[in-house]
């Protein structure tokens, strides 16, 4: 399995909740190592440049008020297959439906309200990392 890097996001919601210390401790007990972090505020602008993916979707306006409501906290994970084990880690993005004893199944209310994002390849976790973090940023354990 090669090591990877992505980007994971713990969203307002989680926030203020005040589980960033569960979510966290959920990543590194599975391997993945917290090579970066970032605690922001996004504006609606910004944030929808960071989902711009999903410009035509009708919850992007949703999503991006969402996402500038409150505090989030960006990470860079490092490890063994970190995307795919991150997104497993999440569970599916509608918490209803997501496998039992994931950060979502545990931590989210609603499809808007779902806790975390995760990069969902390889290819957009560099663009995602990119749109947080300069290389100087990342701290790499290995
Ligand atoms: P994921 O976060 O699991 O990668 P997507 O990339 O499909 O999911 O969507 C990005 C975010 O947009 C989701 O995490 C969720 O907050 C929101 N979202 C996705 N689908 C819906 C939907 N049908 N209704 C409302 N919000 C949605
Ligand atoms: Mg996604």
């Amino acid at each position: 399995m090669p090591v990877q890097r992505t980007l994971s996001i713990i969203k307002p919601d989680a926030i203020a909740k005040n589980v960033i210390g569960d979510i966290i401790r959920r990543f590194e007990e599975n391997g993945l190592s917290v090579i970066a972090t970032n605690m922001t505020r996004l504006s609606a602008v910004e944030a929808g440049r960071f989902y711009a993916v999903h410009a035509e979707r009708p919850f992007y306006d949703n999503l991006c008020a969402f996402m500038s409501s409150g505090p989030i906290l960006a990470m860079v994970l490092e490890g063994k297959n970190a995307v795919t084990l991150n997104r497993q880690l999440m569970g599916a993005t509608n918490p209803k439906e997501a496998e039992s004893g994931t950060i979502r199944a545990d931590h989210a209310d609603s499809i808007d309200a779902n806790a975390v994002h995760g990069s969902d390849s390889e290819e957009n976790a560099a663009t995602e990392i990119a749109f947080f973090f300069s290389d100087l940023d990342l701290h790499s354990k290995l």
